[in-house]
């Protein structure tokens, strides 16, 4: 990544820098950042290309596919939000997944990765680096102790995705920060479902974490995005890995990107009251076999979910009694949910995992990371929750 000339603002609070953390204005001093839709960028003669090249003016923007005022704008309020000293903004959470595996991972290592994560993400792990000849071990998110065990002399990075997708388990950042700390090893968190607004992984000393910004980070089911955030030598391999490889984010999505983190404070916490209300509602339906929700003393982590996220965040999974008949009965009954495989929107959504997004993994493999055939996921909107209960009472 490349200096940045966007205008930081250390020292303010979340919400504030969220807001205040600009590209620098044009001379139409314009108070909203502009679009720069430009594939390149001008040198002013030979030699001040020669030189930006050479890296001598590495605060120069050369093509957009490197860099871009905007990906830098989001790049650094991303950055300050999540307490990283270096990022990388990308065209969708999957490139920035792989770009945080990739350059880092060569033939003969090894990668440790909890089970449950992320349906391409478990691909990516089982699949596309195996070919490449990159060994892996799962473990399983709530035994630490396999963890440390899986550890061999060519580990060379512990991933996890925590809270996990759409189990809600979680692992102890603290003690994974020092267990990679510890044994030499990187450590990679995909933060997508808490945000840095909840949760900061470099708090605990974690290496890079991922984002899948097209969840709450855009929050209104717009835009694809994806970013990597870490120490600056370690951004420093992804961002050679990704202007080489090219998936770039555009532009535009980054500036809308960049606007939808102004709310972010505002709508995560709006997202939680929501949820935390519907977890509730749900757990003393009789209808419902049991709920999950990070902030309710019924979690089978409680105690870690309180020390880990701020608020419990924008996702309920709960089981419907019945089973899989029970659950597409309930899917089809809903007026206002919508069913779509996305997450993290304005609008409430229900899933069934099952059938849906982990519907390539086997029945043992779902068994494994926590996906029943009757579990649902409610990613709750920022409807009134007046509305968003009265659709649950009339679908159940
Ligand atoms: C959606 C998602 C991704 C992938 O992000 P895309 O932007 O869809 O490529 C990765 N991790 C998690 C946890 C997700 O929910």
């Amino acid at each position: 990544m490349k200096n940045s000339t966007t205008k930081k603002n250390n020292q303010y609070r979340f919400a504030t820098q969220a807001i205040r953390t600009q590209a620098e204005r044009t001379q139409h001093k314009e108070h909203a950042v502009p679009l720069f839709l430009t594939s390149s960028f001008m040198f002013d003669d030979a030699e001040d290309a020669r030189a930006t090249f050479a890296g001598e003016k590495p605060d120069r923007n050369i093509y957009s596919r490197f860099d871009n005022p905007n990906a830098q704008e989001l790049t650094d309020k991303l950055c300050l939000l999540e307490g990283m000293e270096d990022g990388h903004v990308m065209a969708s959470g999957m490139a920035a997944v792989f770009a945080s595996l990739a350059p880092f991972l060569k033939q003969g290592d090894h990668l440790i990765s909890s089970r449950s994560v992320f349906g391409n993400t478990h691909r990516i792990i089982t699949e596309i680096l195996p070919s490449w000849g990159v060994e892996y071990t799962y473990v399983d998110i709530h035994k630490p102790a396999e963890w440390e065990a899986a550890i061999r002399p060519n580990t060379k990075m512990i991933y996890t995705e925590t809270p996990s997708n759409p189990a809600l388990d979680f692992v102890d950042l603290e003690w994974l920060g020092k267990l990679g700390k510890k044994h030499n090893i990187l450590t990679n968190v995909d933060n997508c479902f808490a945000t840095p607004y909840l949760q900061q992984p470099a708090k605990y000393g974690i290496d890079l974490v991922v984002h899948s910004a097209t969840k709450f980070i855009d929050g209104q089911g717009r835009v694809l995005g994806g970013a990597v955030l870490g120490r600056k030598e370690l951004i420093s391999k992804v961002f050679s890995f990704s202007k080489r490889t090219g998936p770039a984010i555009s532009p535009f999505n980054a500036w809308v990107l960049s606007k939808s983190l102004e709310t972010l404070a505002v709508r995560m916490e709006r997202h939680c009251e929501n949820a935390l209300a519907v977890a509730k509602y749900l757990e003393d339906h009789p209808a419902v076999e049991w709920v999950k929700y990070p902030h309710l003393p019924s979690h089978p982590q409680y105690q870690l979910a309180k020390k880990m996220l701020l608020l419990g965040g924008g996702i309920v999974t709960f089981q419907i009694k019945g089973g899989l008949d029970a659950g597409r009965v309930f899917l089809d009954s809903l007026n206002m949910f919508s069913i779509t495989a996305n997450l993290g929107d304005t609008r409430s959504i229900a899933t069934h995992p099952a059938s849906t997004t982990h519907s390539k993994l086997s029945e043992a493999q779902r068994q494994e990371v926590g996906i029943t055939a009757g579990l649902i996921r409610l990613s709750i909107g920022l409807e009134h929750i007046d509305d968003i209960i009265a659709d649950l009472e009339q679908a159940l």
